[in-house]
């Protein structure tokens, strides 16, 4: 490929919205262009690197044994409302009427019409198990999309979806799958750690989400070097501490003026946070309602609410699950914002965090302002509707498996496999007949790839203050060949040498044959993150050359046909990942 006709326009600065270095430099090499929020077109160039991506996944899923497919984007709500979704999945679902004002929805995700197509044709055991799947553009309405690639409105997703008679089959299909995203990841050039995910949205239990390591990442991942435990911040189970006995002293009503936080309380009473009891308020929004019910949530001061936790326990979806309007619920509650207790509130469901059980003579909030009460006791004072493991481990608690403090890090989601069961097999009748001629659902697996946050993700890993650094593997092109004085006739031709003998070889190539200054042609081959340069300049009488990595800060200079030889080896040992 020439430069001079390549279909590129690299720019020294990213708009400000771009925050992250793969965004900011995901637009600046001009890969991706943004046309709406949260919605990209792709670039020649990004372009080559997503269909390499792209091709990694295929290879690995086909040697997997799955077979690939294509549905449409455009989904009836019929199917989501077979499955109970239409509700469940919120404002994230871009729903869509036809001229008819039939409902639909574009498609993020696609349990329900993988579960449809295999139940109109597949009846016996004998056709089980099979894993289909498909590289779909998927459309989800985030609240908040940002990032560029990683949190899209549009993106391109890769599910795949495992059709089992049983757990057992279940289980090998789930781990085929598990192995096959490692490979992927791996060949793509990510550093990344597979951990134990919630389910959310999706549903089904047991889970692990493929997580690239990096300091932007929106999710928290706990893990424990001493026994391997490794889950998000939102899966983690919290071990309760267990608190001293002690003798339950009488309540006691105490006036604390304007102390409406956790830490003005304590302070002003001189207790340990550990020793308080903190309340959050929420509305529940549900199904059908008009109106919210009002909750309170107890759990001990000092520690942090998982909300993802607390809608699992309620067993509604997270979008249903806001803080409450404390004008609103006060008056039907007793609940007083900043001096709310589970003792003398009324009329709605308390919820309490499973620690609080065993704790004494705790300070909470009074249901009055200005006051609390210290030496409250569960059992004794009040009741819980719900008892759970409500609270975050955080950097610093005990491993829930061994004890051992537990580390923290950030990561980007860029996978994840589930085992759904029979979830949507049961609410939509995917039955096959056993042995016996009995009527089973089949058991369910799927695993998604965001293919497009993989991109964004190898970027963020891989780039330093001059650009990108793509891993040879999914690179746009492998080499390129910098022409510095293109109207010298024995530097062109070396460089035109070059080029035809490494494409000869099945390299991919640029040669960088424009008017430009040779400093604007290094600033773009750095920025857009070649791995292997080859600079073609005064010494071509002498068939001298410079010979350069992306990733590496020296050069060499060397022969033309040494310069050949070398990038060949390289592309071959890198080029599979
Ligand atoms: P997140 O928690 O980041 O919103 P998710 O858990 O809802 O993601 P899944 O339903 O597991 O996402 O989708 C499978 C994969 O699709 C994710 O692992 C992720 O790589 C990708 N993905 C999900 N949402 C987006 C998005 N808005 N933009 C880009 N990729 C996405
Ligand atoms: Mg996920």
């Amino acid at each position: 490929m020439r430069a001079s006709k390549l279909f590129l326009s690299t720019k020294r600065e990213a708009p400000s919205d771009a925050e992250i270095a793969s965004h900011i430099l995901l637009l600046r090499a001009d890969m991706i262009r943004k046309e709406v929020g949260g919605v990209y077109n792709f670039m020649p160039l990004g372009w080559r690197v997503l269909k390499k991506i792209e091709d990694i996944v295929r290879q690995e899923m086909d040697r997997a044994g799955g077979q690939e497919i294509l549905t449409s984007a455009m989904q009836p709500a019929e199917l989501w409302q077979e499955s109970g979704r239409w509700y469940a999945y919120g404002p994230e679902l871009w729903r869509v009427k036809d001229r008819n004002e039939r409902d639909f929805c574009l498609g993020p995700t696609a349990e329900e019409v993988f579960t449809d197509t295999v139940r109109s044709s597949i009846t016996s055991h004998k056709q089980l198990p099979f894993n289909i799947y498909q590289i779909q553009t998927k459309y989800r309405d985030e609240a908040r999309p940002r990032f560029g690639l990683i949190r899209s409105r549009e993106f391109i997703m890769k599910d795949a979806y495992s059709f089992d008679k049983d757990e057992a089959g279940l289980d090998k299909s789930y781990q085929d799958m598990y192995d096959a995203y490692s490979r992927v990841f791996t060949r793509c050039g990510l550093d990344f750690r597979p951990v134990e995910a919630d389910t959310g949205a999706i549903g089904g239990n047991g889970s692990h989400e493929f997580c690239a390591l990096a300091e932007v990442g929106e999710e928290e991942i706990i893990y424990c070097d001493n026994c391997g435990m490794a889950a998000t911040a939102e899966k983690a189970a919290f071990a309760d501490e267990k608190m001293p006995e002690e003798e339950m002293l009488p309540m006691e009503k105490v006036l604390t003026p304007g102390t409406k936080t956790i830490e003005d309380v304590c302070s002003f009473l001189g207790v340990p946070q550990e020793k308080s009891i903190k309340a959050l308020l929420f509305s529940v929004w549900h199904e059908g309602s008009d109106d919210p019910e009002y909750i309170a949530v107890f759990i001990r001061g000092d520690r942090q609410l998982n909300k993802v936790k607390l809608v699992n326990t309620l067993d509604v979806p997270e979008f249903a699950v806001q803080f409450a309007d404390e004008a609103l619920m006060g008056p039907l509650t007793g609940a007083v914002g900043g001096f709310t207790g589970p003792v003398g509130l009324h009329d709605c469901r308390i919820i309490m965090d499973s620690e609080l059980v065993g704790a004494r003579n705790m300070v909470c909030g009074a249901c009055e302002a200005d006051h609390h009460i210290k030496n409250v006791n569960y059992g004794r004072d009040f009741k819980a509707d719900i008892i759970a493991d409500l609270k975050l481990l955080q950097e610093g608690d005990r491993c829930p498996v061994c004890g051992a403090p537990v580390k923290s890090a950030k990561g980007i989601e860029v996978g994840q496999v589930f085992k759904l069961r029979t979830k949507y097999s049961e609410s939509m009748h995917a039955f096959y007949k056993d042995e016996n001629m009995n009527e089973k659902p089949m058991v369910m697996g799927c695993y998604g790839i965001g293919v497009t946050r993989t991109m964004a993700a190898v970027v963020e890993q891989h780039h330093d203050e001059n650009g990108i650094i793509w891993p040879m593997s999914i690179a746009p092109y492998h080499v390129i060949v910098t022409l510095v004085g293109i109207k010298d006739e024995a530097q062109k031709a070396l460089a035109e040498e070059i080029t035809a003998k490494l494409e000869d070889a099945g390299a991919e190539v640029i040669l960088d044959d424009r008017d430009e200054r040779p400093g604007v042609k290094f600033k773009d081959a750095d920025l857009i993150g070649i791995p292997v340069r080859i600079t073609v300049g005064k010494k071509a009488p002498e068939r001298q050359v410079e010979f350069k990595l992306r990733r590496e800060a020296d050069l060499e200079v060397m022969d033309a046909d040494a310069a050949v030889a070398r990038a060949l080896e390289i592309i071959n040992a890198e080029k599979r990942g």
